[in-house]
């Protein structure tokens, strides 16, 4: 049986932690990581009623978006749903763990699913993250660089999606002089040296830095390797906010909000004037996405599809682009879809599933 810790490892190499935003509070929030696990429930939220359907379907780990525990936990006595469903969880010995804004922040997530679900094409990130991208340069003899390399990509560097075992390589001499207390690989003590090396450089995310440098520093085969670490302002196409993408034919203006009703199962669609001109590009952000709007803009969209839009920020579509806010649950409840398929596709035979609650606080009237 597998433990929590070996789904939470890899959900994160999907949807790494450091890619959380600053505010947000995903990772394990109830249980224990060496725990084995019957059974997971993938839910949107998690409520006292998913605890249960937890419990009555053999699952011990809940996998939800929408983190329970969000701004802290100062008591528990049960005088609110956030304290109640976690003393329930507890008491049930069913574990919880969130995968919220930082499966939001990779291509392949939430925002890719909705454009997925919208039959998009050339989807591409909204808004691409910068500053969270580094590039190592470290300076290594030529027989060497097979091993330095090998231990560089394992650890998740040189990679610039689609492709992986990216670098650049350069000849150069070294110079160094060793030392009183100095136990070099090659040369002598108090002797200068020279040698042939390579300058290898290759892109890394900066929350990797410490583990590269790790697996570097462990194949490299000097005593003490010569490297440098920059902080790069490019944007990590792959990490950042919202999709953006082109319906395979452009629709009306009309045919466009009956076939996003369709295709999300909507009961509902507020939306700004409809642009005199066909919808063909369109941008999704799932969940709060009104901060995206000029970025929607800016990328050209049709029709921006998110949810909780405020009244007067629906003004600010002017008449660029239609804002068409679907509600919060319906953009993301193909949530539990997205993360059902990536447990799925690792933990094969695996009792994995999605959660019948619904967990909706909105209704509609009509
Ligand atoms: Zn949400």
């Amino acid at each position: 049986m597998p433990t929590i810790r070996e789904f939470t490892t890899y959900l994160e190499t999907i949807a790494p932690l450091a890619y959380q935003e600053s505010y947000d509070n995903a990772g394990l929030i109830v249980g224990d990581p060496a725990a084995y696990v019957t059974g997971v429930l993938v839910s949107l939220d998690t409520t006292e009623a998913v605890v249960d359907e937890a419990t009555a379907r053999g699952c011990n780990l809940i996998v939800a978006h929408h983190p329970i525990v969000f701004r802290g936990l100062k008591k528990l006595n049960g005088t609110n749903y956030v304290e109640r469903t976690v003393i329930k969880a507890i008491k049930s010995d069913v574990a919880i763990y969130a995968i919220h804004t930082n499966l939001d922040n990779v291509a392949g997530g939430v925002s890719f699913k909705i454009a997925e679900k919208l039959g998009l094409q050339s989807v591409r990130m909204l808004s691409p993250k910068a500053q969270i991208l580094s590039k190592l340069a470290v300076f290594v003899p030529a027989d060497n660089l097979p091993a330095v390399l090998t231990a560089i990509w394992e650890t998740g560097a040189g990679r610039i999606d689609p492709y992986d075992h990216c670098s650049f390589r350069v000849g150069g001499t070294g110079t160094f002089r060793p030392l009183n207390g100095a136990n070099p690989v090659v040369g002598s003590v108090g002797q200068d040296e020279t040698v042939q090396e390579q300058r290898l450089e290759v892109l890394l995310p900066t929350h990797l830095e410490r583990a590269v440098v790790a697996a570097m520093t462990a194949a490299h085969e000097y005593e003490v390797p010569a490297y440098d670490l920059y902080p790069l302002n490019n944007a990590n196409q792959t990490v950042g906010s919202g999709a953006v993408g082109k319906l395979p034919e452009p629709m009306s203006g009309q045919a466009w909000l009956s076939y996003l009703k369709e295709q999300m199962n909507l009961n509902v669609i507020r939306y700004t004037a409809l642009p005199d001109r066909s919808v063909k590009r369109v941008a999704v952000c799932g969940g709060s996405g009104s901060f995206l709007l000029p970025d929607a803009i800016r990328a050209g969209a049709d029709a921006f599809v998110t949810a909780d839009f405020k009244y007067h920020e629906f003004f600010d579509a002017e008449d660029r682009l239609t804002i068409c806010d679907i509600g919060h649950y319906e953009s993301e409840v193909c949530t539990k879809e997205l993360i059902g398929g990536f447990l799925a596709d690792k933990f094969l035979n695996f009792a994995v599933i999605l959660s019948e609650t619904d967990t909706n606080p909105v209704r509609y009237f009509t």
